[in-house]
């Protein structure tokens, strides 16, 4: 008979616990560690390679992370790199492409040089990209379906060089066959649904199964939405509810961009903005998305799940207040509005073409199709004694040997960050040592924040863009309060830089 007693069980074969019994399992000295996942492969839902957008988000790119933000998720995201390295999974897991925000109109693209600043410190491969050099590296951007320029001003903020893209069913994979090395019994038990965890009335707790019972000293919940209904389950978290916010996709037919193109994003909206990424399992084809739609249940593309959303949400007056707050702001009310029709057939097309040329101006309506199949839910938390929704990851330890994770985006970049706070806290419970140094030396790459000589030139280059867009529209109120704008005007307006 299988074994039923382990030091350490996870719940959830994500890319959240399988990063974590990987780092339990090299990193300390817990010598039986079990995962426990409810279908029949590790991460079939949010971490599946098609239902995310693949991306490592390191904050460079990531308009709406504040520098220190940035910095936390500039390690984490190091860590993936690391790894993969380590482990030769270049261009079998993890993938390099160019990558850019991209700003549009003055106010964007001030924004965008003001943030590089700021940013090129942390992010030293940072470069900017005026329009002469996106239509070299980027053209679909830059040109409409009649070849001609848009108008407005833009600017790219990016890099050619990084790692940015992981299929991260494959990594999980990886950390489960990587494991199998290490001096520690591991057990993974498929197709096992953990219905309840109680306290032991011997020791530790009792994980209950349809397939039986498990026992252990401490659980580590990484479920995904249903971390917060098992936690509820056991009493825990009770001031915090679900709000699952769905994200779909629309796929292309081609490489109708070479690269990672991320929009500016809107910061009074906790979603990400509309991007085009190369999908890494369609042959490189752009994949648009994703989308944000709030939905009654906690899984997409599985059955069920109606029931468990209600109970997560704990609906109260504190929700309906947050709720409230969430959807008087008008941005957040249209997007969302939006963002619904986004899901109403054939209508759908027409709204997504609109929004997606604000990055490819030129977009056909025959060049992409809703992506049936794609996307998958971010389990936002819902606070109840703030009534606010929290924008992150969020975490509830016990204090008894039991954590619960809920990992939105960009939940699954920061797989092993969470992975190494949580073994630390794990070992420490359990009185059992953290390798720290080899944890670090492995998977970071130390102190950040060097200066290098590049900038300096780099920041030349972000006022000359600037000076050229201020000398353009001078011209342009002289030309149009005097006359017309002179021939070709719009053809070039900052795109003078050698
Ligand atoms: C549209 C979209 C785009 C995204 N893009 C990115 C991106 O580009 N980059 C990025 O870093 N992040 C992105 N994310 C976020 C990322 O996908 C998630 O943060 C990450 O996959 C979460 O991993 P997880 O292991 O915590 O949860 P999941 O992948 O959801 O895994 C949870 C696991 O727990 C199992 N489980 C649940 N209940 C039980 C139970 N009772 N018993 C046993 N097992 C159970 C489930 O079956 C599942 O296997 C995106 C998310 C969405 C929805």
């Amino acid at each position: 008979m299988a074994k039923r007693n382990f030091e350490v069980i996870i719940v959830g074969a994500g890319i959240t616990g399988c990063a974590l019994a990987y780092t339990l399992a090299r990193y300390t000295d817990i010598k039986s560690i079990a995962l426990i996942e409810k279908y029949e492969d590790v991460s079939t839902l949010n971490s599946k390679g098609t239902s995310n957008s693949q991306t490592i988000h390191a904050g460079d790119i990531e308009t709406n992370y504040t520098l220190e933000k940035a910095s936390i998720t500039k390690r984490t995201a190091k860590m993936i790199e690391r790894y993969c390295l380590g482990h030769h999974l270049q261009n079998d897991v993890i993938y390099s492409h160019q990558k850019m925000a991209l700003g549009v109109g003055q106010k964007e693209v001030e924004f965008l040089l003001h943030r590089y600043e700021e940013f090129s410190q942390l992010f030293p491969y940072l470069e900017v990209w005026d329009k002469e050099k996106l239509k070299e590296i980027e053209p679909r951007i830059v040109y409409d379906a009649n070849g001609n320029e848009r108008k407005e001003e833009i600017v790219g903020v990016g890099t050619r060089d990084q790692w940015t893209t992981v299929d991260f069913y494959k990594l999980s994979k990886s950390f489960i066959e990587e494991i199998k090395k290490e001096d520690v019994v591991f057990e993974m038990f498929l197709n096992t649904e953990v219905k309840d965890i109680e306290k032991s009335t011997k020791r530790g707790y009792v994980v209950k199964t349809p397939k039986g019972n498990f026992y252990t000293d401490f659980v580590a919940t990484d479920a995904g939405a249903h971390s917060l209904f098992l936690a509820h389950r056991m009493g825990f978290g009770l001031n915090l509810g679900c709000l699952p916010v769905a994200g779909s996709f629309y796929m292309t037919n081609q490489k109708l961009l070479h690269g990672k193109v991320y929009m500016i994003q809107n910061p009074k909206l906790p979603f990400a903005a509309l991007h085009g990424d190369p999908d890494i399992l369609a042959d490189g084809n752009t994949r648009f998305g994703p989308t944000a739609l709030i939905l009654p249940k906690l899984e997409r593309y599985k059955p069920g799940t109606y029931m468990d959303f209600w109970k997560t949400l704990r609906f109260d007056m504190n929700i309906v207040k947050a709720l409230w707050k969430l959807l008087k702001e008008s941005d957040i009310r249209n997007y969302l509005g939006r963002n619904f029709l986004y899901e109403v057939p054939v209508l759908n097309k027409y709204l997504f073409l609109r929004d997606a040329r604000k990055i490819v101006p030129g977009l056909k309506l025959d060049e992409f199709e809703y992506a049936h199949g794609f996307g998958g839910i971010r389990p936002q938390v819902l606070n109840k004694d703030e009534q606010k929704l929290m924008l992150g990851e969020a975490s509830i330890y016990t204090g008894e040997g039991l954590i619960f994770n809920m990992t939105p985006s960009p939940g699954a970049t920061s797989c092993l960050g969470n992975a190494e706070r949580d073994a630390k806290y794990i070992a420490k419970y359990l009185g059992k040592e953290f390798d720290s140094k080899h944890f670090e030396e492995e998977l970071t790459e130390g102190e950040y924040c060097v200066l290098p000589e590049p900038i300096a030139s780099q920041k030349a280059v972000v006022n000359l863009i600037r000076a050229e867009i201020a000398r353009t529209h001078e011209k342009y109120t002289t030309d149009t309060i005097h006359n017309a704008p002179e021939e070709g005007f719009w053809d070039k307006p900052h795109s003078k830089l050698k």
